[in-house]
């Protein structure tokens, strides 16, 4: 079942995704469902992210969704003191992870893990679980909702 959070990990006005956006809409609209997708190529099935227009392995120009567990593993992290953006001077410190998708290995992404900012919270190789943020609704593109991720027990077995 997914996990809702309401409240964003980054401050109101900081940039957030357009959810209409043609080539990343497939995403966005699985987000808000509680949902973790991965484009993937109904040719050769090559799973990749960011969506893009063709499968980067044959070509493509016929992709769809995939749904992945929502489980993943810290590829690598940077925790950031010093803002450069104005709008998180008050923010800091804050996470950003690069994750790689316990079901896709082959597939990263970056993310938030929620509350983790301190220093020693994270460590490459520890694992994730996705949870949905209910950034904003926006009265012109409707709810914005992106994923985030919280630091998860190993599975067992
Ligand atoms: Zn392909």
């Amino acid at each position: 079942m997914a996990e809702f959070v309401d409240g964003q990990y980054f401050p109101e006005g900081y940039a957030v995704p357009d959810p209409n956006d043609a080539l990343s809409r497939g995403f966005w609209e699985a987000a808000r469902e509680g949902r973790l997708v991965v484009q993937q190529c109904r040719d050769c099935a090559t799973v990749q992210h960011p969506p893009e227009v063709l499968c980067h392995a044959c070509h493509s120009f016929d992709l769809g969704w995939k749904e992945v567990s929502g489980r993943a593993t810290i590829y690598s992290f940077t925790r950031t003191v010093h803002p450069a953006n104005d709008l998180l001077r008050e923010r800091g410190p804050y996470n950003v992870v690069l994750l790689q998708l316990d079901d896709h290995p082959e597939v990263r992404m970056l993310g938030n893990v929620l509350d983790a900012d301190e220093e020693g919270a994270l460590a490459i190789g520890m694992p994730l679980r996705v949870v949905f943020e209910r950034t904003a609704v926006d009265p012109d593109v409707g709810e914005i909702v992106q994923p985030r991720w919280r630091l998860a027990e190993p599975e067992s077995g």
